[in-house]
């Protein structure tokens, strides 16, 4: 990177701390264990630390967690990782994959979005990944890139069908108006993938929650 680069560069990171470190001191008011993580790197590393060598671990659908080389990495450490985008997978494994992943000592996924004021937002399509996130005997881990923090409940719902459904349904080819147009027109299709949406306002009662802010930019 050449030095004028790495200048704007420092900028940006900075930006990404005050912000990231403001949404996790909210988080902390409403029952989460949160913390910032200023790269991918570092970001692993709380995660390996928040999860033991011998514990299960179930990912749901999560670019985040792909895009930070978890999958791989887990499965290097020795964890028993449970997923369902797992290639090898037949159509009829699927339902009992997805209870493995709900039932795994760790629930860990990214989310849609993070408000300023602490809110977790999420729309699902088949609402496993939101119900892990709203109940469950298990820890769970949720890692949100700065680029997913919006204002309010408002606009980061906007955020989940303008910004991150779009690419989801077009790298799936889903037969949704979103997947050519590259925004939401609150579709009809047998294919919407916006079904069931969760907006936790604080940390469920009993639950072993834990949000690490990454400070860059991950997932859609
Ligand atoms: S409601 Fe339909 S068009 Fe809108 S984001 Fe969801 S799937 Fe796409």
């Amino acid at each position: 990177m050449n030095q004028e680069r790495a200048k704007w560069q420092a900028v940006r990171d900075d930006y990404a701390e005050n912000l990231g470190k403001s949404v996790v001191a909210r988080l902390e008011t409403k029952g989460f264990k949160a913390r910032y993580a200023a790269t991918s790197e570092e970001a692993r590393q709380i995660l390996f630390f928040l999860i033991p060598e011998e514990a299960s671990v179930g990912i749901p659908g999560s670019v985040t967690l792909r895009e930070l080389g978890l999958i791989e990495a887990l499965h290097k450490r020795g964890n028993t990782v449970y997923q369902h985008w797992d290639a090898a997978l037949n159509p009829e494994e699927k339902p009992r994959r997805l209870q493995e992943e709900l039932s795994s000592d760790i629930f860990l996924t990214g989310s849609n979005a993070v408000t300023l004021d602490g809110t977790i937002v999420n729309i699902d399509g088949t609402g496993n990944r939101v119900a892990g996130m709203a109940w469950g005997a298990n820890r769970l881990i949720i890692v949100v890139g700065v680029n997913k923090i919006c204002r309010d409940v408002e606009s980061a719902l906007a955020r989940v069908r303008d910004a991150a459904t779009p690419p989801n349904t077009q790298r799936l080819n889903m037969a949704t108006p979103c997947a050519t147009t590259g925004y939401c027109s609150d579709c009809n299709s047998p294919q919407r993938v916006c079904r069931a949406v969760l907006i936790l306002e604080r940390c469920p009662f009993g639950r072993d929650a834990h949000v690490i802010i990454v400070g860059e930019s991950l997932g859609f």
